[in-house]
């Protein structure tokens, strides 16, 4: 059975990044086998894995030849160590609901029977932090069963992440949805280290991996590459291998307490006065 695994976060923490790489890592360095849904109306969830191809997204092809023409092979592409990629897309923008079409997409790949039994680990990266409506989805019905929230010592990035657990909290009951971990993708903001640890700890969860902050992901992203594929030598394919390794091995899942906001303002405001 595989593992449905979502990544939250404040949107430009680096989510698709992380779990591109991430993918790229479990299949490459361990062998596992990847498929990634994207979630986000951008549809920049899969470039890196698919070589900077634009692809048709699920909703692109829901307009240009309808549903009873989609099949798994006209709308799932394969990438980067054979990972499978697909986007959902959106709506034009400015008309219709983006969260509306993240649940049609899910659908339809069920009905399809896209999400193969033989795949290790589906991931779907969501849009920000938005938990209302379809980009809730994944974690409210069930879809994602381990969400793991990137963050990092920047302020509106922990307040997210604290947002996101109170999402969690509210769905863990119905739809059996854990937290599996903090990814701390650094932002070289100081004490940052020890403020995810204090901060992960207050959730009951764990930092599970500190990301460094480093250009490799740039030159990568540059020429179309997650760093894995680019260099897989590179110290930064070296921290992506590591936290695919904790991430197969993780055994920590948790319903999370998020705290009240007066507590994590007290938190946040202790580590604002290091210099
Ligand atoms: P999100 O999906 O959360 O909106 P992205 O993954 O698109 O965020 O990340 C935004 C940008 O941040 C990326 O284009 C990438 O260049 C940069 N980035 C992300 N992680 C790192 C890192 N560890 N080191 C350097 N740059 C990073
Ligand atoms: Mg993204």
């Amino acid at each position: 059975m595989s593992r449905k695994i979502a990544f939250y976060g404040k949107g430009g923490i680096g989510k698709s990044t992380t779990q591109q790489n991430t993918a790229a890592a479990m299949a490459h360095f361990y062998g596992k086998k990847v498929f990634i849904h994207g979630c986000d109306p951008k549809a920049d969830s899969t470039r890196l894995i698919l070589g900077g191809m634009p692809q048709d997204t699920l909703m692109d092809l829901l307009r240009d030849i309808g549903e009873d023409k989609i099949t798994v092979d006209n709308v799932v592409r394969s990438g980067f160590q054979g990972i499978r990629c697909v986007e959902s897309g959106g709506p034009e923008p400015g008309v219709g609901c983006a969260g509306r079409g993240v649940i049609t997409a899910i659908d339809l790949m069920e009905e399809l029977g896209a999400y193969t039994d033989d795949l290790d680990f589906v991931y779907f990266d969501v849009l920000g932090d938005v938990v209302c409506g379809g980009f809730a989805m994944p974690i409210r019905d069930g879809k994602a069963e381990e969400v793991y929230i990137v963050c990092s010592g920047e302020m509106m990035a922990i307040y997210a992440a604290n947002n996101i657990a109170k999402g969690l909290l509210k769905y863990a009951e119905q739809s059996g949805v854990r937290l599996g971990g903090i990814i701390c993708n650094s932002r070289k903001v100081d004490g940052e280290l020890e403020l995810m640890q204090e901060f992960t700890t207050a959730l009951g969860t764990q930092m599970i991996h500190f990301v460094p902050r480093d250009n490799m992901v740039q030159k990568a992203e540059f020429n179309k590459k997650s760093v894995v594929e680019f260099d897989a030598e590179c110290n930064q394919a070296k921290e992506y291998a590591a936290l695919a390794k904790k991430i197969i091995e993780n055994e920590m899942f948790v319903i999370p307490t998020p705290l009240p906001m007066n507590e994590l303002e007290l938190m946040v405001a202790k580590y604002g006065l290091i210099d």
